[in-house]
């Protein structure tokens, strides 16, 4: 692992050479143009590097991040990579990544002071508060991953709103925006089946994420609850089961 910044060149040149001697032309080709099918919106977090995680190369995968992967309505810098990947790049889909143990929602979570920070993490505790409620019934140890999760479900509903992606689906442009979870514990991204594509009503999309996120996190029933709950399950498939045999 290198460990100054002449190892840093010296990494740079070996690596350089070794992909011109694997794969002749490649710089070449990459000069041409980049042509990436997606954007990857995540945390500046240095465990969190977009390309190595996906498997993807350079060229294909747009990248922008910040402290806490948020995309705030006015910032510009945020709304204009997104205008470019989607009007220019023509990207296929954009994925905002939240991670597990993210320093910025733990300290939103906790209200800790960090310095001119806070006020960009303002916008973490302002998802805080609005699902203040359901964040107390949870376990405390559940609460920073399901701030995280809360997160990016914001984050995605906050890249659907944005005029760049109303313009794209008002002409009938092809994006998909998806909510993703890294687990910097064991290296693997949750898809949290928030996948909006301009169809459906965003509301929905976002109460139904809110929903799971809930129930993922939440704390397990009493065993008597479980076992009311499994009898109404078996119950229910028993009617289906009978309603299919019947024909009906
Ligand atoms: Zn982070």
């Amino acid at each position: 692992m290198p460990h100054s910044l002449d190892d840093l060149f010296a990494h740079n040149r070996a690596w350089s050479s070794q992909m011109e001697r694997e794969r002749p032309g490649f710089f070449t080709n990459l000069v041409k143009q980049q042509t990436p099918k997606y954007m990857w919106i995540g945390c500046s977090d240095s465990r969190v590097p977009a390309n190595q995680i996906t498997g993807l190369e350079p060229g294909e995968v747009f990248v922008h991040r910040n402290v806490a992967n948020i995309v705030v309505h006015s910032d510009l810098n945020a709304l204009s990579a997104i205008q470019f990947a989607v009007e220019r790049l023509k990207v296929e889909h954009i994925m905002v990544v939240g991670h597990y143990g993210c320093s910025g929602v733990q300290a939103a979570l906790e209200g800790a002071r960090i310095g001119l920070a806070d006020n960009w993490l303002r916008h973490i505790q302002d998802v805080r508060d609005r699902h203040r409620v359901m964040l107390d019934t949870l376990p405390p140890e559940a609460r920073a991953n399901a701030l995280c999760e809360l997160n990016v479900a914001e984050q995605v509903i906050n890249v659907a709103v944005s005029t760049v992606m109303v313009d794209a689906w008002s002409r009938d442009q092809k994006v998909t925006i998806h909510g993703w979870a890294f687990g910097v514990h064991d290296g693997l991204i949750q898809d949290l089946a928030l996948t909006v594509d301009g169809t459906k009503p965003l509301e929905n999309l976002y109460r139904a994420a809110v929903q799971r996120i809930r129930y993922k996190w939440g704390k397990p029933p009493e065993p008597a609850a479980a076992a009311a709950i499994e009898a109404v399950k078996e119950a229910r498939d028993a009617k289906e089961a009978g309603e299919a045999a019947n024909g009906s």
